[in-house]
């Protein structure tokens, strides 16, 4: 390939909103450029990585022995009615009509599509367990699209499904694909932590995620100083922490005029913040409809809102306004879990606590001496685990670090199997919904994800397996015809040892504006025939460490071939 040929739009100008680093280069690099909120095109280099890393995905996964099919994008919205999710998914689902009324829904993910392809066409135990997978467009119509391809619209995704006979193979095949993924992203160069995940509303066991290490990412992960640990904050436990110092009250009700925050609450007493507990009041919203919720917790603690959702089974909480916590009775400053009317969680460090402050659900009141041992109420795990706090698995602390999820398995079971009716026959003829597993990678996200975690002030940094091509041949000046026919014998060279290489050979832009290509754009190395070459001398540049050694003509494959290694 030569540049002289090849169209690589690469600018000076970052697009204004373009905050992070992956966002600029990709689109300064002429990889992408954005046509629509969350939506872009790939142009000629974005598209051969993008094929680089489809390829790594794609010979792992075969290797592993699942099968690649294709379905269609614009799915029937009579799938989503069946399986419960066409209310649920919200505005995230682009929905559609044709000319003749029918609903259709842009593939967001494919469950419903995938289980009814299989449907009625494995209906035997004998011919499970199977693994099917696409690298297929998906559309959602997120609310904030941002950070050019990390957060897109319009997005590619891998998406594996897996049918099984019985959870034990699904859990089975759920190991094998962790594995697979570590190979895949492994491959790719990136430094991942795999977390466990929240599985949502959806609910299921297992369900991890592979996380990108990078102070960008969106996902807080907590991980341990110390063991394997790691959890997206929005699943991740601590050791109940102990609470030492308590000062001693007599169950009573307490006059706290205008006393209303948890520091005002602790001042009054003259208590800890740990003593106390906090009202937080939300609106939970459901297919259905939505409610008042209140979720207790202890004083210095923190709401995780995933969490708090799964808890109530909602499909989302927001903030409530004054009016609905007026109108839910309640008094905002002074509510607590004694004698509430309200829906109420209570959070799990909480269960069997005594002497306790917290709300009397009246004005201007709190209750003093409070014992949650015997309370009626539902308790469930809603702290959200802070840094300091001690690990379950080893008892050391846990830290925060931030990742971008480039990868999710999850044990999903009979969730869609049961609803669309896909069923099999067992051993003694009986017949059972599927048993499965789905399996997701970021496709288009891992473009982004890879630049995050390998850049450096002037550009991308490609790994091995991404760069669009290894070797950047720069001829200083493509006007000499000695300096271009020894760069052309080279590229000739490199491409007959299959290293992908691009020769630099236009004569209307300078070396300077050559070399700053090639650091935007992030080639793995750079050859350079310029003035040195009179000498029989050239350069050689690496671009992850800038690094330039010199070496004879001669030997500029062979220390290519070395450096690869
Ligand atoms: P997120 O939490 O980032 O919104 P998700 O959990 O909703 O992602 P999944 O449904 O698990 O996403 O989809 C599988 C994979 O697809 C994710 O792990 C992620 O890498 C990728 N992905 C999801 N949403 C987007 C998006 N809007 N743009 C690009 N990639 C995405
Ligand atoms: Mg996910």
């Amino acid at each position: 390939m030569k540049f002289s040929q090849f169209f690589i739009p690469t600018t000076k100008e970052a697009p204004k909103d373009a905050s992070l680093p992956s966002h600029q280069f990709l689109v300064r690099g002429g990889f992408v450029n954005q046509v629509s909120a969350g939506i872009y095109n790939y142009l000629p280099m974005g598209k051969i990585v993008l094929e680089k890393i489809k390829k790594v995905i794609k010979e792992e996964l075969d290797a592993a022995g699942c099968f690649e099919v294709e379905l269609g994008f614009v799915t029937p919205s009579e799938l989503w009615r069946e399986s419960g999710r066409y209310e649920k998914y919200g505005k995230e689902l682009l929905r559609i009509k044709d000319r003749k009324e029918m609903e259709f829904v842009l593939g967001p993910t494919h469950e419903e599509m995938m289980v009814e392809l299989v449907k009625n066409r494995v209906t035997s135990y004998k011919n499970l367990p199977i693994n099917l997978y696409q690298i297929k467009l998906k559309f959602r119509d997120e609310a904030r699209p941002r950070f050019g391809l990390l957060r897109g619209r319009e997005f590619l995704m891998k998406d594996g499904y897996s049918f099984h006979s019985n959870t034990e193979d699904m859990k089975r095949e759920f190991g094998l694909m962790e594995e697979t993924y570590k190979k895949i992203f492994r491959r790719l160069g990136l430094e991942f932590k795999i977390v466990e995940a929240d599985s949502g509303a959806i609910g299921g066991t297992g369900s991890k995620e592979f996380m990108v290490l990078a102070d960008s990412g969106e996902d807080t992960i907590v991980a341990c100083k110390s063991c394997d640990y790691g959890a997206n904050i929005e699943a991740a436990k601590r050791v109940k922490r102990k609470i030492e110092n308590k000062k001693a009250f007599d169950y009573a009700k307490v006059a706290t005029p205008n006393i209303k925050t948890i520091e005002e609450v602790s001042e009054f007493f003259g208590i800890q913040p740990s003593q106390t507990i906090k009202a937080i009041i939300k609106k939970a919203l459901y297919d259905d409809g939505s409610e008042i919720v209140v979720f207790f917790l202890r004083g210095d603690d923190t709401l995780e809102e995933t969490k708090a959702c799964n808890s109530i089974k909602a499909n989302e909480i927001t903030d409530a306004s004054e009016e609905e916590i007026a109108l839910a009775g309640l008094f905002a400053g002074f509510v607590g879990p004694i004698g509430i009317n309200v829906k109420s969680v209570i959070d799990n460090e909480l269960i069997g606590e005594t002497n306790m402050i917290c709300g009397a659900n009246e004005i201007d009141a709190h209750l003093s001496g409070v014992s949650l041992a015997s309370i009626d109420s539902v308790f469930d795990d809603l702290v959200e685990v802070e840094a300091g706090d001690i690990c379950t698995c080893c008892a050391n602390e846990l830290y925060h670090t931030k990742g971008i999820e480039v990868g999710h398995i999850f044990q999903l079971g009979t969730r869609y199997s049961e609803p669309l009716k896909a069923n099999f026959l067992d051993e003694n003829g009986k017949s059972k919904p599927f048993v499965m597993g789905t399996y997701g990678i970021g496709v288009s996200r891992l473009l982004s994800a890879i630049i995050e975690q390998h850049h450096d002030e002037k550009g991308c940094i490609w790994t091995k397996e991404t760069a669009p091509f290894a070797v950047d041949i720069i001829v200083s000046n493509a006007k000499n015809e000695n300096e271009l026919s020894a760069g052309s014998k080279l590229h000739k060279e490199l491409n007959n040892m299959k290293i992908s290489a691009i020769l630099d050979d236009r004569k209307n832009e300078r070396f300077g504006f050559k070399i700053g290509d090639f650091e935007l754009i992030g080639f793995n190395y750079a050859i350079i025939i310029g003035k040195k070459f009179e000498n029989d001398i050239v350069e050689i540049v690496r671009r992850d460490t800038l690094e330039k050694i010199e070496v004879p003509y001669k030997e500029a494959v062979a220390t290519i071939l070395e450096l690869m290694d």
